[in-house]
């Protein structure tokens, strides 16, 4: 798939059919991969034989004419490429999303349609709004697809502006590793501050499954101090939930409600599993 709208990045010929300048393609249907890869484009890759195999950086070759190491014609692209793949790996972004983007979806059902509007304006417009960009409070039953369209968002940011970017499942990775950091034989112990500040610096955090267990008093301050956070640091953060905001109001004495609805956007995904009708691509 050419990635000529999805990214400003041209490493590549300006006149190559194939990339139409970016450098390198996301290639699909891999095996053993249900995103598929990036690769180097051939307008690229056919030009350079000497650092090839080895593919890692510096991608620098030998120039017997002037006697140095000189960048490879393949260094910028694959700089860039390298970039794209460290952002998307360290958002931790789940393989089955991994470089799904908003350009490719069904949008034929309304809820979903507008949901997706939404998530194409912070996309197209990130540069504008930046830090005052509203957030997004995605719920809706299993199967909605709020979990394809909060990480579609991710995958843009990094494709379009390189952006750092971050994928959690609220339980499993944020509540769980804090408790995991009081316990003196885990690895985490101590890192409770750590953990948090990664959470609160990261410039577009994805909260999946935000309040899908009935969670405790300590868990629910977490949650705020988290929110709150991010809140006074100008933060984007998207949400994905099965409950609706107004069910926040008696929890955390409101406080999380209140926050949240300031700096996010509900919108309710009132589709039928959209996982079923979609189940090749395997939405959540
Ligand atoms: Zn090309
Ligand atoms: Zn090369």
């Amino acid at each position: 798939m050419n990635l000529k709208n999805l990214t400003p990045i041209r490493e590549g010929s300006p006149t190559c059919k194939i990339c139409e300048g970016v450098g390198f393609l996301l290639e699909e249907n891999v095996k053993n991969s249900s995103s598929g890869v990036l690769v180097l484009c051939s307008c690229i890759g056919d030009s350079c034989r000497t650092c090839e195999s080895k593919g890692r950086a510096p991608f620098m070759v030998y120039d017997d004419s002037q006697n140095r190491m000189m960048p490879c014609v393949c260094h910028n692209a694959r700089i860039e490429l390298d970039r794209v793949e460290f952002l998307t790996r360290k958002a931790a972004i789940p393989p089955r999303y991994k470089y799904r983007t908003l350009d490719r979806m069904d949008t034929t059902e309304l809820s979903f349609l507008i949901a997706h509007d939404w998530a194409d304006e912070i996309v197209k417009k990130w540069n504008e709004l930046g830090k005052s960009a509203q957030g997004l409070y995605l719920w809706g039953g299993t199967g909605s697809g709020k979990t394809l369209l909060a990480c579609a968002i991710l995958n843009e940011l990094i494709l379009r502006y390189g952006l750092e970017c971050k994928y959690a499942k609220i339980n499993r990775d944020f509540l769980s590793t804090i408790r995991d950091s009081y316990q003196k034989e885990s690895e985490l112990h101590g890192m409770e501050q750590t953990i948090k500040k990664q959470f609160t610096d990261v410039e577009v955090l994805v909260l999946d499954d935000f309040g899908a267990n009935k969670e405790s008093d300590w868990a629910n301050s977490q949650l705020y101090d988290l929110i709150d956070a991010r809140y006074e640091e100008e933060k984007v953060t998207i949400l994905t939930s099965n409950i609706s905001l107004a069910d926040w109001k008696d929890k955390a004495e409101g406080r999380i409600f209140s926050r949240l609805m300031e700096m996010t956007k509900e919108i309710h995904l009132d589709c039928p599993d959209y996982r079923l009708s979609h189940s090749v691509h395997g939405v959540e």
